[in-house]
């Protein structure tokens, strides 16, 4: 009983969260930013903060994560960071070279009132910023938001500070995936190959987080979007932007900006999902769905059409991020299954679009289902009260999953203690297929488990 100290009955409780379903936003920040080619992230902040965000990184995607940090001790806590702020400008264009410098700040240089804007106005006045390099930031404390709204502003401060408008239009559409594994990004790019569009994706951690074991370190991978595609971003003919929290608000940011407009649909995991997305890529470029794409929609359908009997009505409770609990939630609810508990720890920093989306999905058919703004102490308790058959999440749900004997199904951020996730993708068709695999096996290995000799299957 790791989390003996749970108790089944439940108490209103307002100003206490007992591990949050969320974790900081400079976290997301971080990400984003590897997601430009060539660009060091930059935390504004303590040595603390950005060791914590980088091993988190790390041990998520198993890969190095390289990022710099303005390292406050006394002196900066007190008077403010600007000058190690500059100093640091100096030294990783000197010594690393990168195209960029995303710079975000922290709860301390948020706290002291550090201004990010005015820092890089006077870095740029003082002749910090070498011809043809570029410093990007976004303001990212951790005392509001989550490492969702961290990603987001920081994906938004790529478009504000960076994106360009020309005379000249490019038949392209931007694609803004989210937040995602590399895996994801791949296919998403592999569908747009398939159905013959061209598309600028940011960020793009495919080849950046995801690189191949060569025996030699490459601080700046060859993956990420690069600078030049960034700023064309600008006179693309249109933006397809995924997930409403974490990709809604840097489309809208291209829409103000240069004049370009934008659908911002779900994630595209499972069968609805990706056909809103197919059919806004299909729309936006004017070109026909490939037999090959109706193709990987035929096979996902026969294996749903396989498999429905065992999902049906199995219930489920589901944790994390609010734009992937609506896609996970649609999806599964079209597979029949019954959502129980939905929560999440970070709506609310972006308006009600999380709540209102997921209710939409849900309708009339699930009146009985909790969906929560909370943490998962909260979780634990409903579930106390009434069990489910599945838990999905990140690796925190495990100690529920444990203390509770519940199947458990590793999705969403951070996923520390199992390996090759961010290989697999999730979104598409043949991502919802491996969904479908992955929840079909944890269901059956329990029934197994569960079975008595007599009802002890061959054939299930
Ligand atoms: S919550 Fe604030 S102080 Fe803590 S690691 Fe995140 S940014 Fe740093």
């Amino acid at each position: 009983m790791l989390l003996r100290h749970t108790t089944k009955e439940i108490t209103e409780r307002k100003a206490l969260s007992v591990n949050p379903a969320k974790t900081c936003q400079p976290i997301g920040a971080m990400l984003a930013a590897l997601g430009l080619h060539n660009c060091l992230p930059h935390s504004h902040g303590s040595q603390g903060c950005c060791a914590y965000h980088r091993s988190t990184l790390s041990r998520h995607y198993r890969e190095p994560i390289m990022a710099g940090t303005s390292s406050f001790t006394e002196g900066a806590s007190v008077f403010g960071g600007q000058s190690n702020l500059l100093q640091a400008i100096t030294n990783i264009f000197t010594i690393y070279n990168p195209d960029v410098i995303a710079v975000h700040s922290t709860c301390l240089s948020e706290t002291i009132g550090d201004d990010l804007n005015q820092i890089v106005i006077k870095a740029r006045k003082d002749n910090k910023i070498p011809e043809g390099k570029y410093i990007i930031f976004a303001s990212t404390p951790s005392y509001v938001g989550s490492h969702v709204t961290g990603f987001s502003s920081m994906v938004k401060a790529m478009v504000n500070q960076i994106s360009e408008k020309t005379d000249k239009p490019k038949q392209q559409i931007n694609i803004i995936p989210g937040w995602v594994e590399p895996s994801d990004m791949a296919e998403l790019k592999r569908i747009t190959r398939e159905m013959g569009i061209p598309t600028v994706m940011f960020p793009d951690t495919s080849g950046v987080l995801d690189t191949p074991q060569t025996g030699k370190y490459k601080m700046f991978p060859k993956g990420g979007t690069t600078i030049d595609d960034l700023k064309s971003t600008g006179d693309s003919i249109a933006t397809i932007a995924l997930g409403k929290v974490c990709s809604g608000d840097a489309a809208k940011e291209l829409d103000r900006k240069h004049k370009v407009p934008c659908e911002i649909i779900d994630l595209p995991i499972g069968v609805k999902g990706t056909d809103r997305f197919i059919e806004a890529l299909r729309s936006a470029a004017g070109v026909s769905v490939p037999d090959s794409i109706n193709d990987e929609r035929g096979r996902l359908v026969d294996m749903i059409t396989d498999m429905q009997q065992y999902f049906y009505h199995k219930k489920f409770a589901i944790f994390g991020d609010p734009d992937q609990l609506v896609a996970m939630t649609e999806f599964l609810t079209d597979l029949n299954m019954i959502p129980s508990y939905i929560i999440t720890g970070t709506a609310n920093s972006r308006g009600k679009k999380f709540e209102d989306r997921i209710y939409e999905i849900l309708g009339e058919d699930y009146p009985n289902t909790k969906v929560m703004v909370s943490d998962m102490y909260m979780l634990h308790q409903l579930i106390k009260n009434e069990s489910v058959d599945l838990l999905i999440g990140n690796t925190y749900g495990k100690y529920i999953a444990r203390d509770e004997d519940i199947p458990f199904l590793r999705f969403g951020f951070p996923i520390l203690d199992r390996v090759g996730h961010q290989y697999f993708p999730s979104v598409g068709y043949k991502g919802a297929m491996r969904i479908m695999e992955r929840i079909l096996t944890l269901l059956m290995d329990r029934q197994d488990r569960d079975a008595d000799e007599e009802t002890f299957e061959l054939v299930m």
